[in-house]
């Protein structure tokens, strides 16, 4: 029924295409694409034979002419982009220029600036709707999931939603004494960057990693959570009306952290090219090439994640607080795709934001945050498709 045109080989993409194949009903034919096509071949042998007919070639995304022309010769449905932030914008004006629908997970980032932020791809907008297209921002888990989270919690549970608290607990344990779950560069740029919360209307700064809170995660215990600022905030902000405060949590370890203050303090996160022997590198970099690759912690990693929300606001005049949440187990994700959980919790909603498209159950025209389309049928494929979501209306709060 539909062709999709994936790029990028890693470990999100590699979920995102046992999924597909999976869908084989929905998905007859998959190309995969990447920087390095040896990925490509890997991934082609293992899913080969299930129903989807695959092909591999390689890519460089940041060569928008390269992008036009294989989008020409291959003509998906839609093009999943499942490489890096940095490749978020020419893959667009590669869709916009051979008129293909576009979905990725994370949103654009400058090499040179850690910026989370959707002006750069808010501005495609007017282009997308005059072309007829649709482009799905943020179809991971956070931003993604989270995201319909929200308008599920408003369409079904709140007349209006005043507190949300997102939280994002990793207990995964790989047993490496440094190892980071999904992209090194990313993950780094993301936690070292200074923390913000949405409150009455405008963002508030604190320094990364300076709120603290304790919290009684199910079916994994209590952990220490740190605010930082990420990217659905900016959108939710927005598109939930009458919010008043938002705010986004992540677990750390005391062993990550003590970790990441060294090497920052050494100058080892930085994004600033300095130049060593000759050669122009990036620190950051080139740390990321020391670290383990994230798709090799699958096979060590034990223990649970469990990412969701907890809302607050009126329902029919009363005060109520509901808490939605997925828990994903990496060892059961592992058998079933060769993936630890954060790729797997990703790259599952990244298969559904593309299905919704393909399927026409989501319909643009425009460029959208996941928030802004029908939940329902997104969480219906949560449920079948491997990450059921659980709710409770009692849950403890954050303070
Ligand atoms: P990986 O580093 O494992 O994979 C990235 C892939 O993109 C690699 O195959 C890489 O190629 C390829 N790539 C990089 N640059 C280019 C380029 N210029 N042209 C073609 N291919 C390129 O990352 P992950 O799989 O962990 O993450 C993928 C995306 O998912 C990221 O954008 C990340 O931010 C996002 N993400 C989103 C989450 C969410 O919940 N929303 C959570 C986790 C991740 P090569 O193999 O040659 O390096």
């Amino acid at each position: 029924m539909a062709r999709i045109l994936l790029i990028g080989a890693g470990g999100v993409a590699s979920v995102a295409a046992h999924k597909c194949v999976q869908n084989s009903d929905v998905f007859t034919e998959m190309m995969i694409a990447s920087r390095t096509k040896s990925k490509c071949d890997d991934l082609k042998k293992k899913l080969s034979g299930q129903g989807t007919d695959i092909t591999t070639a390689e890519i460089d995304a940041d060569d928008v002419d390269a992008l036009i022309e294989l989008i020409n010769d291959y003509k998906p449905d839609v093009v999943l982009n499942l490489a890096l932030p940095y490749q978020d914008l020419t893959i667009m004006d590669a869709c916009l220029a051979t008129g293909v629908d576009y979905v990725d997970t994370a949103n654009y980032e400058p090499l040179d600036t850690a910026k989370f932020e959707y002006k750069w791809q808010w501005a495609y907008r007017d282009r997308f709707k005059d072309a007829g297209l649709t482009a799905l921002l943020g179809s991971g888990f956070d931003p993604g999931v989270t995201g319909v989270f929200c308008a599920y919690a408003l369409k079904h549970h709140f007349d209006t939603i005043e507190t949300i608290d997102i939280l994002d607990c990793n207990a995964g344990d790989h047993g490496y004494p440094f190892a980071t779950n999904f992209n090194p560069e990313i993950n780094i740029r993301e936690v070292t960057a200074d923390g913000y919360y949405y409150e009455n209307g405008e963002f508030h700064r604190v320094d990364p990693m300076s709120i603290k809170r304790t919290y009684d995660f199910p079916q994994i215990g209590e952990k220490d959570m740190y605010l930082l600022y990420h990217e659905e905030l900016e959108s939710l902000a927005i598109n939930i009306p009458g919010v008043k405060r938002i705010r986004f949590f992540m677990t750390f370890s005391e062993s990550y952290l003590t970790h990441l203050r060294c090497l920052e303090n050494v100058g080892m996160t930085s994004i600033e090219p300095i130049e060593f022997n000759g050669t122009e590198i990036v620190p950051i970099q080139f740390l990321k090439a020391l670290l383990p690759d994230p798709a090799s912690l699958g096979p060590r990693t034990v223990g649970k994640t469990n990412i969701g929300c907890i809302f607050t606001g009126y329902k029919d005049g009363k005060p109520k607080t509901y808490y939605l949440y997925n828990v994903c187990d990496h060892q059961e994700s592992y058998k079933e795709v060769g993936a630890q959980a954060v790729s797997y919790t990703t790259g599952v909603p990244a298969m559904i934001g593309a299905k919704m498209l393909v399927t026409d159950t989501w319909k643009g025209p425009g460029v959208f945050n996941i928030e802004e389309f029908d939940p329902d049928p997104f969480m219906d494929e949560l449920n079948k498709i491997g990450l059921p979501w659980h709710e409770s209306f009692d849950p403890d709060m954050v303070d």
